[in-house]
């Protein structure tokens, strides 16, 4: 998202862009629920897709119920919620084919007086004024130019998967327009509309995707991280070689712990799959003629699902600041002052919004500001909204021990 975005911002301000992607076939296919917000459609907007595109699923109501399902709080924030293949879908209408290449992955890059060369993968390079690391939470940008730095686990995974609307049955067929909250000790589970198989809005054919954070600890997931065959994977697992003792293990805690609502949507759920929670800072986004942007730069946690907005705004600041080129490494300098302290926000932010997945606390006060942001107002009131960039004051909800 953020090399497209950047080439599209670019490209506006007269930049000659080249976009190099690792996957030597067309991303497409990729399933992930993505709730959007207004900052979103007006990236869209700037590089040339009408705000009004049909970008989703919308629905109005958030709610938040019991063990037995029973509705406990409820608030309206009217949303609209897409899927990574559907956003991918529209930028992809825009974007210069011709510069858009597969199969280049990058290695290392070096750079001089007047420019910087990216080698790659397959023994090719390019050379240009900028290079833009938009490479994603492992990035081989940052790994090189800032090999120290690296993510930390934060103790806990999620559960995923999309549950399609047309095997819904019964009463489960009322919830698919609602965003549900769910509270199960020391875990949060929540499931809301996306868009169905190929990118389908239509009522019948969306589906309704899930996430359950459950604390995980580093043995734990070192065992989740083993398929089958007994091969450890470093950091997250391809899911189709999730041991199927390990989703078993998940389905039978689903029946013992969750909600009616969360367990026949995860009956429907063929291929659930898990992603371990990491928090990433860097601790430079502008490097000579080289910045990082995105997840590369700053790794959030799902909960208020900005990833997106983060690296299309990193992506609108680093073409603002480089303008037509004059001094790029002043310009990238520049970028970094803006960009450095939001995305210190952001996750410092998020982390909150999780302090309360965790097995037990370390002091009654750790436990109090935790359980905080776990009241159903506060729940509700953060997950998958932006609000927190813009006020002065925390709302009301997180005041009591503010
Ligand atoms: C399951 C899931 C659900 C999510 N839900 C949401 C949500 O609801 N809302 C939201 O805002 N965000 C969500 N996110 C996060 C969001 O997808 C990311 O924050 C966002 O895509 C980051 O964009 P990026 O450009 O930094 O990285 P990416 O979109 O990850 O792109 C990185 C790209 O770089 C390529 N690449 C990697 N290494 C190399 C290399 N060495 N050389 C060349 N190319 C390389 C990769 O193939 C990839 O195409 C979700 C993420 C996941 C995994």
């Amino acid at each position: 998202m953020g090399g497209v975005f950047s080439a599209l911002y670019l490209q506006r301000q007269g930049w000659d862009v080249e976009i190099f992607e690792r996957s030597s076939v067309p991303l497409v296919g990729r399933g992930a629920g993505i709730v959007t917000h207004p900052e979103l459609r007006q990236a869209l907007a700037d590089v040339g897709r009408s705000a009004e595109t049909d970008l989703g699923v919308s629905f109005d109501w958030r709610i938040t119920v019991d063990r037995d399902g029973k509705e406990i709080a409820r608030l309206k924030r009217p949303q609209i919620s897409t899927s990574w293949n559907r956003l991918f879908e529209i930028v992809n209408e825009v974007l210069p084919k011709e510069r858009y290449h597969l199969g280049k992955e990058f290695l290392r890059c070096e750079e001089d007086a007047d420019g910087i060369t990216a080698y790659f993968g397959d023994g090719t390079q390019a050379r240009g004024d900028l290079l833009v690391g938009a490479d994603g939470f492992r990035s081989q940008v940052r790994a090189h130019l800032l090999p120290e730095a690296q993510p930390v686990y934060a103790g806990y995974v999620g559960w995923r998967g999309l549950a399609d609307e047309a095997r819904f049955s019964g009463a489960m067929r009322d919830i698919v327009e609602t965003f549900i909250f769910h509270l199960p000790p020391g875990e949060q589970i929540i499931g809301y509309p996306a868009a169905g198989q190929n990118n389908d809005i239509r009522p019948g054919h969306r589906s309704w995707n899930i996430v359950w954070y459950r604390p995980t600890d580093a043995a734990k997931l070192k065992r989740f991280l083993t398929d089958d065959t007994g091969r450890e994977h470093a950091i997250s697992i391809p899911p189709p070689l999730i041991s199927r003792e390990v989703i078993a293990e998940m389905r039978a805690d689903a029946e013992r712990l969750l909600p009616p609502q969360f367990r026949a949507a995860i009956d429907l759920i063929d291929q659930p799959f898990f992603q371990p929670i990491y928090d990433f800072e860097t601790p430079a986004m502008a490097i000579g003629r080289a910045c990082l942007i995105g997840d590369a730069a700053f790794v959030v946690r799902p909960h208020v699902g900005a990833g997106i907005v983060k690296v299309v705004q990193d992506a609108e600041t680093v073409a603002r600041c480089v303008g037509k080129g004059e001094d790029v490494v002043a310009g990238l300098k520049a970028f970094e002052a803006e960009r450095l302290p939001m995305g210190r926000g952001f996750v410092d932010h998020v982390r909150k919004l999780g302090s309360y997945i965790r097995p037990s606390f370390a002091s009654e006060a750790e436990r109090r500001e935790a359980m905080m942001y776990a009241a159903p107002d506060a729940l509700m009131g953060e997950t998958a909204v932006l609000d927190f960039l813009y006020r002065d004051e925390p709302p009301p909800y997180l005041r009591a021990s503010a």
